[in-house]
């Protein structure tokens, strides 16, 4: 089983990502988390990664691309993978997605999610003042480091990555739905709730 997890910033999506390749024993593939251990091993394809995020542009699909096929397994889950058409006619090439997950929250609760996010200046934790507080305020509880609000996540920050956000994903979602492997899921409801949904359709 393939499944693909789509949804904007703090949609939840890397949450029901982790649950499910529990619950079904699936790889879970994270885009974002395969860039960022490339870019610490600093091998040849990490020195350019590094090289696209310092400029604060996107990684080359085809670098992406590369580092997800060579994860790939006949049972996994991808999180923030295909972001946009391009990839998704990559992934095409060489394989099937079972079920892709549309995962919808309004830009109202993005905005609220978003603005509580704190990242240690330090390790780079991340903690959210509502559901994931740090213990001691403004400290992180791993290192003891100075939180902070990341670029992304101010009002500016957020404006801008839903805008790419929106442009991007807008043709992915017709082609999976032309398709008819699309799955809408409301993500305002509770993790549990919006897990369940998912699994109802598996
Ligand atoms: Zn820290």
């Amino acid at each position: 089983m393939k499944l693909v997890l789509v949804g904007p910033p703090a949609s939840g999506k890397g949450s029901q990502a982790g649950l499910l390749a529990e619950k079904f024993n699936l790889k879970h593939i994270s885009a974002g988390d395969l860039l960022r251990e490339e870019k610490r091993k600093g091998t040849k394809r990490g020195k350019i990664i590094q090289g696209y995020i310092d400029k604060g542009q996107f990684v080359p699909d085809e670098i992406t691309n590369e580092l997800v096929k060579e994860q790939m397994t006949d049972n996994c889950v991808l999180d923030g993978y295909p972001r946009n058409l391009t990839q998704a006619h990559f992934l095409e090439s060489f394989t099937k997605i079972d079920h892709v997950f549309l995962i919808n929250v309004s830009k109202k609760t993005i905005y609220k999610r978003l603005s509580a996010r704190r990242s240690c200046l330090n390790c780079g934790a991340v903690y959210n003042l509502i559901t994931n507080p740090p213990k001691e305020k403004g400290k992180c509880d791993v290192c003891g480091g100075k939180l902070y609000i990341r670029k992304d996540d101010t009002k500016e920050g957020i404006k801008e990555r839903l805008r790419l956000y929106d442009k991007n994903t807008k043709p992915l979602l017709k082609y999976y739905k032309e398709k008819g492997i699309l799955r809408e899921i409301d993500g305002e409801q509770p993790i549990k709730e919006v897990f369940n949904k998912i699994v109802s359709y598996l």
